[in-house]
């Protein structure tokens, strides 16, 4: 399938956001003296999170006006839960972003475009993705995907802080990583320049493998990994690494990671598909393998929730076998 034009589009649109998500932080969470935010509370990623979709919305429906949205913010939230002084501040960065002024109601008009919408196309958006990582600057980003018939085909993730570890390859700060139509899955440098196909590793050793996993408790049941990483045979110095939101998505695609865990600490917990969608094409065009727990395959269809699905498991195939019967091994 040809879906060249609407990667072209996307990843034009993602820079955009992720542009406008690094002015909001420099603007109004910069880094203090110690090299470490500054204690702002959710305010810069409230602002950034609304301009961000505002943005997407904008160029969603310019570009694909019949197409559907099923994004994280909404304008009712918007009117109800900003301050004047809050909603001014996200009006004045969409408008510099745009470079015209842009009113109160177009903001609203954006950020809700395409929700009622019942189409074969859906775009699924996160426009601030790992928003503790935002707000203390680690990893983060602006995550679109397009689902076709509630099946995910195009993925971009735009991630400012994201650094290619590869030996001879950019290792610019930021990435942009894309994935869609069949055509395998691809990083380029944020600020633009040549993009590099991505493969996942080779390994097939659980004990050696990159483990993935949230810095969240809220999001993350620590203990249970640790008795899956037990069943695996996994030692205290196996490599382990926080990171936030789905630049662990982008990490397995990269080969720079080889498992990713998600457990939530309440079994009832489902993941929100905005959180899921882009990442999962990216990690299977560069020919890795996600499920959830019982080895099932994601269930897009179900609206704004995989309500099908519990855990999720993403690996670089080889390893996924032995990593689904460590969980089911271990208790949940
Ligand atoms: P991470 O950066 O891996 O911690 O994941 C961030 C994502 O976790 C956010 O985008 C949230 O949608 C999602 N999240 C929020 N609350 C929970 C929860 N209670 N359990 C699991 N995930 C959550
Ligand atoms: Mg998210």
């Amino acid at each position: 399938m040809d879906l060249s034009h609407e990667l072209e589009t996307i990843k034009t649109i993602a820079r955009m956001a992720a542009s406008v998500c690094q002015s909001v932080q420099a603007e109004l969470a910069p880094l203090g003296s110690e090299g470490r935010a500054e204690k702002t509370g959710r305010e810069p990623v409230t602002i950034a999170d609304y301009a961000s979709q505002a943005l997407i919305g904008h160029a969603l429906s310019t570009n694909y006006p019949e197409d559907a949205m099923i994004a994280e913010e909404r304008s009712e939230e918007y009117m109800l839960l900003l301050t004047d002084r809050q909603r001014m501040d996200v009006q004045q960065f969409v408008t510099d972003a745009l470079g015209g002024y842009v009113f109160e109601e177009d903001i609203c008009a954006w950020l809700n475009f395409g929700k009622q919408q019942q189409t074969e196309r859906t775009w699924v958006v996160d426009p601030i993705d790992g928003t503790k990582g935002f707000l203390n600057h680690r990893h983060y980003c602006v995550a679109i995907a397009l689902l076709m018939g509630r099946e995910p085909m195009l993925g971009v993730l735009a991630s400012p802080n994201f650094m290619n570890e590869k030996p001879g390859e950019f290792a610019d700060a930021g990435a942009l990583i894309w994935a869609g139509g069949g055509e395998g899955a691809y990083m380029e440098p944020l600020s633009g320049g040549e993009a590099v196909a991505l493969r996942i590793s080779a390994i097939n050793d659980p004990a050696r493998a990159t483990l993935l996993i949230s810095f969240e408790r809220d999001h993350t049941d620590f203990e249970f990994i640790q008795q899956i990483e037990r069943a695996l045979g996994r030692q205290p110095d196996s490599p382990r690494r926080c990171v936030d939101g789905q630049d662990k998505y982008a990490m397995v695609a990269a080969d720079m990671g080889d498992i990713f865990l998600r457990i939530p600490p309440n079994p009832i917990y489902r993941e929100k598909i905005w959180d899921h969608a882009a990442g999962y094409v990216i990690v299977t065009e560069a020919g890795g393998r996600v499920s959830d727990f019982d080895g099932n395959t994601l269930d897009f269809s179900q609206g704004t929730h995989l309500v099908n699905n519990q855990g999720l498991v993403v690996t670089n195939g080889y390893l996924h076998a032995e990593v689904l019967a460590a969980i089911a091994n271990s208790r949940y």
